[in-house]
């Protein structure tokens, strides 16, 4: 595997019953780059990445992270390799406090002053700090969004998969919201697998584009030539783009 590639699925098929999610999928991902995965809804995106974390076995082919084929790995032992994810629908600890929940993912690498150090420097970092001794249920989304992503950080990824992180959000706080991604790429250089469907945003964010539809990926590239592939504007964009 070349040495620029962090991550990388080989033939991914994973079916739910008759429906075929995904369909041979094949994608690199670059190290140190940010790459978009884009499609309509129901493509099979938030499967690949549940496939790609461990929180799915796929029925054929096999999940490749920094040169470890860790297909069917259970999703903590992939995270202690230097994966993390956020989910399209927030799933936090309702009664915990937002120091609570933080806490959990440092853990694993880390304890007493060290963990505790982590923990306030992400709490700063995403503006989390005054909610510190809150109740995750007494959040509001915009909060919640910088949890989630606090939460995959304090796991100290390498890799970082996000399924839809704008959703949900106004367009000035979605905005505000990836230029901490933006941030959080280039200032600790993790690598980033970004959902989402605001296109303007997938141009501004990445360097590589996979566009899935039905389970295929039919289009890869620089988001310039996604956007002008015949077959990605009948299927998802359409002529305004
Ligand atoms: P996307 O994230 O691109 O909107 P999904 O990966 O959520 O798409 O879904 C892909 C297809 O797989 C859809 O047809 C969806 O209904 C189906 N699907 C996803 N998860 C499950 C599941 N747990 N059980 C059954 N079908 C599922
Ligand atoms: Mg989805």
């Amino acid at each position: 595997m070349n040495s620029d590639i962090i991550l990388e699925t080989r033939e991914i098929v994973k079916k739910f019953g008759g429906i075929v999610a995904l369909n041979n999928v094949n994608i690199e991902i670059e190290k140190g780059k940010i790459t978009g995965l884009i499609g309509p809804n129901g493509a099979g995106k938030s499967t690949l990445l549940n496939v790609i974390s461990g929180f799915l076995k796929p029925d054929h082919g096999s999940v490749v992270f920094k040169g470890r084929d860790v297909t069917g790995w259970l999703p903590h032992r992939i995270c202690s390799l230097g994966l993390a994810r956020t989910f399209q629908i927030v799933k936090p600890f309702l009664n915990f406090t937002v120091e609570e929940s933080l806490l959990i993912g440092t853990l694993k690498k880390r304890s007493g002053s060290e963990a505790q150090e982590l923990i306030d420097h992400v709490l700063e970092y995403f503006e989390l700090d005054e909610l510190r001794s809150k109740r995750c249920k007494e959040l509001n989304v915009t909060q919640l969004k910088r949890l989630e992503l606090a939460r995959a950080m304090t796991t100290e990824p390498e890799l970082l998969l996000l399924d839809e992180p704008g959703a949900g959000l106004n367009p000035s706080e979605a905005s505000k919201f990836m230029k901490m991604i933006r941030e959080i790429n280039r200032k600790k250089k993790i690598t980033i697998l970004i959902i989402e469907h605001v296109m303007p945003i997938i141009m501004g964010l990445c360097e590589n584009v996979y566009v899935l539809h039905y389970g295929e990926i039919i289009a890869k590239g620089c988001p310039r030539s996604v956007c002008k592939n015949k077959q990605v504007i009948n299927a998802y964009l359409g002529e305004k783009w």
